[in-house]
Formats: C-alpha cells, sequence, structure tokens
C-alpha cells in the first residue's frame, strides 16, 4: 500500500505517543500543519508558451523559532508530502536542539525538463508568491530534491531586490561567495555516516569492511558513500532513478560522483561499470542499507526482501509504517531520518548564524560543530531508546516532541 508522507509521519507520532508524557493539548497541536500557503503562478517558458504552475509551503509548527526546511521540485510533489515533510522538519530541528521550527515548499514540476533560465523564472516567481510568509526571522528555505545552490541564489536575489537590501540570512545553502557556509553541500551524506559510525561502536562492531547498499546518488546518497568509505566501509551497491551498479569488490566512488554529480548527470550516463536494474539495489546482500531517495521506499511488499541488518535513512520517509514494523521484528536497527539526515539542518543553522553575523567560519569549525550536534543527538536517542526499550525511531520522536511540548509549558498559549 502507498501512504502519503503525512500519514507515515502521523502513524509515527501516534507511536510514540503511548511514551510520551505531554499534556494531551500538545499532542493535538502537534497533528496538524500551523499554515500551508498554496500558489498558482505564469511562466512564460523559451517557447513563449506560458505554463502555470502549483506550489506550496508549509510551516508546520513554530514554537521553536522562525521555521526551517527545503524547497523540492518534483512532478509528485502534493500538499500531503509538502506537509509531511514540513512535519518531519519540525521533529528534526526539535531533536537536534536548534532554535527552529519546521517548514517545507516544493513546486510540480519536472526540472530536468526545464531550460536554466525557465528554472530560473519559476524560481523567482515562486519566491515572489511565498513571499508574504517569508522572513529570515519567519521562515528560511534551503535546497532538497532537485534544487541546489543555484536555486537559493535566485531565491536569495529575489528577496532582496523586494525588501531593498541583500539578506543572505533568508535562505541556506547558497553558494559560498554569497555567503554560504563551507562544509553544507556534504553535511547532509556525512551526518548519514556519523550515524552509521556511531551505531556500529555501540553495538561494539566496526566499519572496517562493512559492506553498503546506497539508494538514490543524489548530493546526500553520494556523500553518504564518500564518508562511510572513507570510514573504512565498502560501498558495493548503488542506484538512483536510471539504473544499479553492483561490485563486490567496491565501486569507484570518487569517479562516479565526478562524472555524475558534478556535471548534473544520471547514473546511466556512467560508461565505465555494466549498469543493472535499480529495483536489485534494496535487496541486496548487505550489513548497510542508505535509502537516500524519496519517500515509501520500503514498503510491506518489499520489506522481507531487504537482508541489510542496519538501515540508515538519508530520505525522509522512506519506510512506510508497516514495514517499520516488519524491520523491527526482523531485528533491523533503522537510523531515522529525523535523526541520520539532519546534519544538512545542523550546518544550515550555522550558515543563518553566519549571515546574520557578517562573520564566517573556517570548515574545520562548522564540521567539528556538526558533528558534535550529531553524535549528542544520536546519544540521546540510543539512550532513550534503552530506557524505554523501543526503536531508535520512537525514541527519536519521544525526545524531539518533549522539547516541544516543554517549550509550550514556558510560552502557553494565546490569548
Ligand atoms: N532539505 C533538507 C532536509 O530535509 C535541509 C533543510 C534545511 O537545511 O533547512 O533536512
Amino acid at each position: 500500500m502507498k501512504y502519503s508522507l503525512v500519514d507515515i509521519v502521523r502513524s509515527q507520532v501516534e507511536k510514540a505517543s503511548g511514551y510520551l508524557k505531554v499534556p494531551a493539548h500538545v499532542l493535538k497541536i502537534l497533528k496538524c500543519p500551523m499554515r500551508t500557503l498554496k500558489v498558482t503562478f505564469p511562466v512564460e517558458l523559451d517557447n513563449k508558451v506560458v505554463e502555470c504552475f502549483h506550489g506550496y509551503r508549509c510551516q508546520y509548527n513554530n514554537a521553536l523559532g522562525p521555521t526551517k526546511g527545503g524547497v523540492r521540485y518534483h512532478p509528485e510533489v502534493n500538499e500531503e508530502e509538502v506537509v509531511g515533510l514540513a512535519a518531519l522538519m519540525t521533529w528534526k530541528c526539535a531533536l537536534l536542539d536548534l532554535p527552529y521550527g519546521g517548514a517545507k515548499g516544493g513546486v510540480i514540476c519536472d526540472p530536468t525538463k526545464l531550460s536554466e533560465k525557465e528554472l530560473e523564472k519559476m524560481t523567482r516567481r515562486y519566491t515572489a508568491e511565498i513571499m508574504p510568509v517569508l522572513g529570515p526571522q519567519k521562515d528560511i528555505p534551503a535546497p532538497d530534491v532537485f534544487t541546489t545552490s543555484k536555486t537559493m541564489a535566485w531565491m536569495m536575489d529575489t528577496y532582496s531586490i523586494f525588501i531593498g537590501h541583500a539578506e543572505p540570512a533568508i535562505v541556506t545553502g547558497k553558494p559560498e561567495v554569497l555567503g554560504g557556509s563551507k562544509g553544507r553541500k556534504a553535511a547532509t551524506g556525512k551526518g548519514v555516516a556519523i550515524c552509521t559510525r556511531e551505531l556500529y561502536s555501540k553495538l561494539g562492531k566496526s566499519l572496517k569492511g562493512a559492506t553498503v547498499a546506497v539508494q538514490g546518488f543524489g548530493n546526500v546518497g553520494s556523500h553518504a558513500a564518500l564518508f562511510l568509505q572513507e570510514m573504512g566501509a565498502k560501498i558495493i551497491a548503488i542506484s538512483d532513478s536510471t539504473c544499479g551498479f553492483i561490485d563486490e569488490k567496491g565501486l569507484p566512488i570518487i569517479d562516479i560522483m565526478n562524472t555524475c554529480n558534478e556535471n548534473n548527470k544520471y547514473l546511466i550516463e556512467y560508461k565505465k561499470l555494466k549498469a543493472c536494474d535499480k529495483n536489485d539495489i534494496l535487496s541486496h546482500e548487505v550489513d548497510i542499507l542508505i535509502p537516500a531517495a524519496l519517500e515509501n521506499q520500503i514498503r510491506a511488499d518489499n520489506v522481507n526482501e531487504v537482508k541489510a541488518k542496519i538501515i540508515s535513512e538519508g530520505a525522509n520517509g522512506p519506510t512506510t509504517p508497516e514495514a517499520d514494523g516488519v524491520l523491527e521484528k526482523n531485528r533491523v536497527d533503522v537510523i531515522p531520518d529525523i535523526l541520520a539526515n539532519a546534519g544538512g539542518v545542523v550546518v544550515s543553522h550555522l550558515e543563518w548564524v553566519q549571515a546574520l553575523s557578517g562573520l564566517y567560519w573556517e570548515a574545520e569549525e562548522v564540521n567539528t560543530h556538526m558533528e558534535r550536534s550529531m553524535v549528542r543527538a544520536f546519544n540521546k536517542v540510543w539512550e532513550k531508546s534503552r530506557e524505554v526499550s523501543v526503536s531508535l525511531r520512537t525514541a527519536a520522536y519521544i525526545v524531539a516532541i518533549e522539547r516541544i511540548a516543554e517549550v509550550y509549558k514556558y510560552r502557553g498559549l494565546f490569548p
């Protein structure tokens, strides 16, 4: 069964609610998004035809601070997905002790079929349409699926033109020359690798020689593969939406990244290896599986084919609730999305702080801070899961939601 992302997230909250020590009204508030803006806007394409695009920006909850979250360009973007992703951002920011609530945006489009000029026009008009709810102290977008530092530069420029001065704190994930943080691009994948390493160490095992499969070879999947390889693991299977590659001796990750990721190309365009079916990756015999593509990938119908004993969720919402139950029964340790892929928003926070202060940091400072935050959050989740005897996912939800409830205790309700 295919779940909407908001269903997946609600059922995860439901599961954690039995262990939560929070007032009932907080759970009631957290069940629904605070605000979802839906926009429709015209863009003249290169062939002079005017196309209408539909987009969203959902701000799920802002109890902890301005809302934060990426913008996704994809043909399957829809309101329920954006709301689910914004809820995940809310838990993620709370779990990582960031001073942010959660948001997400998206435009329904196929960015692979749009020219650079069309993408720029669409981005600028989308930014103008959601402008009333944006602001460095209100809501701060970032990259997500099929959006990049270039997209963020267009968003920043558009916002800055409207308000009459350059405002680098309005988005994160910008190019470095515009005030983007060092280390931001690699941060999400690096965080996935750090969490996997921490879990291995808790289990008393070494990553040396551990075999890894990565589903999705965009920014997150490729960097997770790269850092796990640096930590001694062997990446033997990868895939994207076009095909997969398997090599038991280990794949040439850097060469594939140089050919594909640096040039916005799909894996099918890497000609040095024989391609296989992309669907072979999830079921391949490996120690660690990194789903780093889209939601709804590990489901009731394929979960029993998964051989890995550790899953580290680079993507948001890759596992359905039914599949989650089966994985728990099969004693598979799942590092949940809101922990595993939080490295990106942790460095986004550092980028926002740098933009607000005008003081820029070296890569080493950024990376040390990010690693410390990830390890601290991992330990909190691990300890909670042992204390309450629940999965890492349920433990992560308990820690995150209890923090938001604590804030409501002091802020109270208006009026
Ligand atoms: N889109 C990323 C995520 O899902 C990053 C969000 C951000 O940095 O604000 O975590």
